[in-house]
């Protein structure tokens, strides 16, 4: 990780670099944060005659190599106070919540607006709002690209970001285009490192953060985490971790809860945790309280499935999503929880 004396290097510095880390089949992604831009060099950064060279350039202030297979992500890498912003809000300084439409129905535009001002009435951050969607049929409603229209007015009307899956290198670039703020990749989608690094890249310098969920069958903590560094290394490191439970299922609920794994993900990587406890538990009723154990497990926030009249959505909204009635009391409960946790930060630190 290369860090210059000022905030950014110059265009001729640039190449200057870039033109030593090639010598040494290294190449450099730069990574702008909202202060300065860091230089992440990409291969074998601790090549010593590529490290000294780069110590000589009078506008380098250090080269720290950083030791972790998660160059960007790690904990205690040159990220690790990198904060992500959202419309007006920074991810971890209160929570964040997402909700709205698993599905947008195309035949009914006024239904995703109606709940997506309800969701910003309960304290929704964020609306979500599926345009594409994977479905294990290839017959089942696929999504609409018209839905798009309808998601992007609901940004306009309420002001408030948006989130979408997005699937395909058609759907990134139509969601990049249209003003999309946070691109879902989904739990089908988490190992695709083609589209996790084609997402990163198509996305670098543009401030739109990816929210990568947890694939159904992921095991070990760092593989989600790689799959995050894949995104990162393409450019952007806006990148928020989800898990959304996984396969096989804990009987009577959809997946397998996995909010528990939020502190093991807090103690490797600093990328935010934003909790899917609908996908998860796959049940309106079972929502709240799965929401409420992931912000006490330190998450950021949740992303939740959210209906105005969920007996009329499309998708998963009948079975799994909560009224905004339900949101807004649940956003109360996660504003306590938030501050509950701050008695073991402060007043208990907990070290082992
Ligand atoms: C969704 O968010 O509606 C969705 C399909 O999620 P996942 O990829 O976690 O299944
Ligand atoms: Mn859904």
């Amino acid at each position: 990780m290369i860090i210059p004396k000022e905030p950014k290097l110059t265009k001729e510095q640039f190449e200057e670099v870039v033109s030593i880390v090639e010598e040494y089949n290294c190449r450099i992604q730069p990574i702008e944060g909202h202060h300065r831009t860091i230089y992440a060099v990409l291969g074998e950064e601790r090549e010593t005659i590529m490290v000294n060279r780069i110590l000589g350039l009078d506008y380098i202030d250090r080269f720290d190599a950083v030791d972790s297979p998660f160059k960007l992500m790690d904990i205690h890498s040159e990220l690790a106070h990198h904060k992500i912003k959202i419309g007006d809000h920074i991810v971890g300084e209160s929570p964040f919540i997402i909700a709205g439409h698993c599905t947008i129905d195309p035949k009914n535009p006024n239904l995703f607006i109606e709940s997506a001002h309800a969701v910003k009435e309960a304290g929704a951050k964020a609306i979500r709002g599926g345009v594409w969607k994977p479905r294990t049929m290839p017959y089942s409603f696929q999504g609409d690209d018209s839905s798009m229209k309808i998601l992007i007015e609901a940004k306009e009307q309420t002001g408030l970001p948006v989130d979408t899956e997005v699937m395909d290198d058609h759907q990134l670039q139509i969601a990049v285009e249209a003003g999309v703020d946070i691109l879902q990749i989904g739990a089908r989608n988490a190992l695709n490192y083609s589209l996790l690094k084609q997402v990163g890249q198509a996305t670098a310098d543009k401030r739109i953060a990816v929210l990568l969920k947890r694939s159904i069958g992921m095991g070990p903590i760092n593989e989600f985490i790689a799959a995050s560094e894949y995104i990162a290394a393409g450019g952007n490191a806006d990148v928020m971790l989800c898990p959304r439970g996984t396969s096989p299922t804990m009987d009577g609920y959809r997946n397998y809860p996995d909010e528990s794994i939020t502190p093991l993900l807090k103690d490797k990587t600093w990328a935010p945790v934003i909790v899917d406890p609908s996908h998860s538990v796959g049940r309106a009723k079972f929502v709240p309280s799965a929401a409420m154990a992931a912000m006490a497990y330190g998450a950021d926030g949740v992303i939740i499935e959210t209906h105005c009249d969920p007996k009329r959505g499309i998708g998963d909204d009948p079975k799994q999503s909560i009224t905004p009635d339900v949101l807004r009391k649940l956003i109360q409960d996660i504003d306590q929880i938030w501050e509950i946790r701050k008695h073991y930060k402060k007043e208990l630190p907990v070290t082992a």
